[in-house]
């Protein structure tokens, strides 16, 4: 996609404490993405794959507020212009934020930017938890800030074959798609649902997952004049590279649905494309209507 530069001045950005050291493969609680760093830590860390994924149902629970004090008072030029994926995510979030604030206004539904933080490779307090890069991108709906350390997108290229800038958009525009979710209540009701009934709380978490999915590819289908060729098929790659099936396929596991916490590599290469051709977000609304 070709993005305008950020202004710095439109975007929250923040820079991970970090320095923490790698905390071992463990403990992880939360994060989108958490399933594909699982099957990385399985094989770069010898963490068992299923001992981290048991903890996916965690993905949307959330601890006590505990904001991080921006340290070092950078600006947020200083903080995009670090790396070209990190100026790149930049460019993103504030299209992002173009993109959605009208359409909350359009509905009647306050709207906040989330905020982007950089994670770097160190255990970092959030407002979910501690969260560490091995955990994958994800968004922590306490702090409304969308966590990523950008070397994922080398992981995303190397080990999971998707390559590819739009690759990286739908990455933080799934993220974003599940601060969508928090400000319009969606994310609350699924919660409520699935303690109501647990013997369905998976497939609601896919659902959500899917919805998020949806909203990425909304993002862009709003921008359609943004989209060069070969995006569609860098989202189609990497939308089917990290599908449950695939992954627990490239883990050597038993593919099992019952277990799948973000849809398979069909849903989520349907749910993108749902939003990009119609770069209707009402479509995406629909998808949780599916229970
Ligand atoms: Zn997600």
């Amino acid at each position: 996609m070709r993005l305008n530069p950020f202004n710095p001045d439109s975007i929250n950005v923040r820079r991970g404490g970090g320095g923490g050291g790698f905390p071992g493969g463990g403990g992880g609680r939360l994060g989108c993405g958490a399933i594909v760093i699982a099957l990385i830590a399985a094989v770069v860390f010898g963490v068992d794959p299923g001992q981290m994924l048991g903890t996916m149902d965690d993905l949307q629970q959330t601890q006590s507020p505990q904001q991080q004090q921006q340290p070092g008072g950078e600006t947020a030029a200083e903080i995009c212009d670090d790396s070209a994926y990190a100026t790149e995510a930049c460019n993103a979030l504030a299209s992002l934020n173009q993109t959605w604030e009208p359409a909350f206004q359009q509905a009647g539904i306050e709207f906040q930017q989330p905020t982007l933080e950089f994670l770097s490779g160190g255990v970092e307090s959030t407002g979910c938890g501690q969260a560490s890069s091995a955990m994958g991108p994800f968004y922590c709906p306490a702090d409304q800030t969308i966590y990523i350390d950008t070397s994922f997108y080398d992981q995303l290229d190397r080990e999971l074959g998707a390559a590819g800038d739009f690759a990286r958009y739908y990455v933080i525009a799934h993220e974003y798609g599940h601060h969508i979710q928090a400000l319009t209540g969606i994310a609350n009701q699924v919660r409520s649902a699935q303690q109501q009934n647990p013997g369905a709380a998976n497939q609601l978490q896919v659902l959500m997952e899917l919805q998020a999915d949806c909203y990425a590819g909304a993002w862009a289908g709003k921008n359609r004049n943004a989209i060069d060729p070969g995006d569609f098929e860098e989202g189609m790659t990497a939308a089917s590279a990290i599908g449950d099936d695939a992954l627990m396929r490239g883990a050597g596991q038993r593919v099992s649905p019952e277990n799948f916490t973000h849809g398979s590599s069909a849903q989520r290469m349907q749910a993108l494309r749902l939003g990009l051709e119609s770069g209707d977000d009402v479509q995406c609304d629909k998808i949780m209507q599916r229970t």
